[in-house]
């Protein structure tokens, strides 16, 4: 269970008085949360995508080392020619995978930090064409009267 602080928001696990100032829990998915401004959210999802990327980078590593290995310890008893063949594939699989999930942590956390955000721009720009249009309308007597 996640609750935010409603003080400092802080991300706090539970509970019903913040670890850091004291302040008033609420659920994150409460409407008193959601009431919070948008900055809050977009900086606890980078928070939590900087996390999140982290472990998966992590990981990537492990398993990138442990299939390059695996590769490895299975080519030494192969014939001759393969087990050389066998041995560096293992180490370019091992790296490949390494990449390719290094690389899916990036991209899976900035489509996940980002994702919300591009939905408050979308709303952002039809309230700021809604705001844009009807000024336009005020702003011809408005110049006339100046
Ligand atoms: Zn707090």
């Amino acid at each position: 269970m996640v609750k935010i602080c409603t003080q400092c928001y802080e991300i706090n696990a539970g509970g019903f008085r913040c670890h850091v100032c004291e302040g008033k829990l609420v659920h994150t998915d409460s409407a008193e949360a959601r009431a919070l401004p948008e900055s809050v959210w977009k900086s606890q999802r980078v928070d939590y995508g900087a996390r999140r990327g982290m472990i998966i980078r992590i990981l990537a590593i492990l398993f990138g080392v442990g299939v390059g290995l695996w590769g490895m310890r299975r080519s030494v008893p192969l014939e001759a020619p393969w087990s050389t063949v066998g041995f560096i594939a293992s180490i370019i699989l091992g790296f490949a995978l390494w990449r390719l999930m290094h690389n899916g942590a990036d991209r899976g956390v900035r489509i996940w930090v980002f994702h919300k955000g591009k939905v408050h721009k979308r709303r952002l720009a039809r309230a700021m064409m809604m705001s844009v249009l009807p000024k336009r309308r005020d702003a011809d007597p408005e110049s006339k009267a100046t």
